[in-house]
């Protein structure tokens, strides 16, 4: 991937940042897109630099057209275009129907779902020709989960977005896929309480959670040369939780 740049949305923590180490670790410079946690952005940028790859750590909600088009304009300046964008940054806000409000079912589809239209659509003339659009959705998008109608919508609505721009971008010879990780550690499911951890450890054929490195390996392998002839397709990484 040398000579790439790499957009990562969410990258200060969890899959996010795993995903921006391994495509560095792959060659790549990477833009490191953060909303509120400057510090460990910053502490992924120097991670980066230590491998000998550039980057830089670019502040947007990307629930926010505005501040997303800010954020390419930078992106512009400084890299020109960019050849791989990971649209990461995710949010749970878990309710039952019954009790969920109106904010909590709209600020998790605005920053899940809305943010794959703000994000993809600001970096599109800035996408060269055989880029990797990668879009992080989950098995929950694919089959549901209790307490989590607004995260499900939102995820599931990612694949139809990933399918369609694949059939639309596929003649300039950019690929658009999605990955949809199962239980993976992360602070996203730390709060998971110990009870439910075992249950649904229970139900992972291999029964363990997945760390974020086992997710980053599958959006590089995406993103790489590799799969040149992949576009429009899910990638479950979920230790078998569906099979
Ligand atoms: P984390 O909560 O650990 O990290 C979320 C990241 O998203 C942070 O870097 C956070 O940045 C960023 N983020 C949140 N809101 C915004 C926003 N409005 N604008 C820009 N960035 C934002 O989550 P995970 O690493 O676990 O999840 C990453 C993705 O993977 C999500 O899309 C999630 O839905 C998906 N996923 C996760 C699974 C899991 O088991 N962990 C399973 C399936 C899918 P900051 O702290 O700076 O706000």
């Amino acid at each position: 991937m040398s000579g790439k740049i790499a957009l990562v949305t969410g990258a200060s923590r969890g899959i996010g940042r795993a995903i921006a180490i391994e495509l560095a670790n792959q060659g790549a410079d990477v833009v490191v897109n953060f909303h509120r946690n400057e510090q460990e952005a910053l502490e992924v940028v120097k991670e980066i630099k230590n491998i000998g790859r550039d980057c830089i750590a670019l502040q947007a909600d990307v629930s926010s057209f505005d501040e997303v088009a800010k954020m390419f304009e930078i992106v512009k300046k400084k890299f020109g275009g960019i050849n791989i964008l990971v649209n990461n940054a995710g949010i749970t806000m878990d309710r039952t129907l019954r009790k969920m409000s109106q904010e909590e079912w709209g600020k998790v589809i605005d920053v899940n779902l809305n943010s794959i239209y703000n994000v993809t659509k600001n970096a599109l003339p800035l996408l060269q020709k055989n880029s990797r659009i990668i879009n992080i959705s989950s098995v929950v998008g694919m089959y549901g989960n209790f307490g989590q109608t607004n995260y499900a919508a939102s995820k599931a609505g990612i694949i139809g977005f990933t399918k369609s721009l694949a059939k639309e971008l596929g003649k300039n010879g950019i690929t658009v896929n999605a990955i949809a990780p199962g239980f993976i550690e992360s602070e996203m499911t730390n709060k998971t309480p110990f009870i439910r951890r075992k249950i649904i450890e229970w139900m992972i054929t291999l029964k363990r959670a997945g760390k974020p490195e086992e997710v980053a390996y599958a959006a590089a392998f995406l993103a790489s040369e590799d799969a040149s002839y992949i576009t429009g397709q899910v990638l479950c990484v979920s230790g078998g939780l569906v099979i």
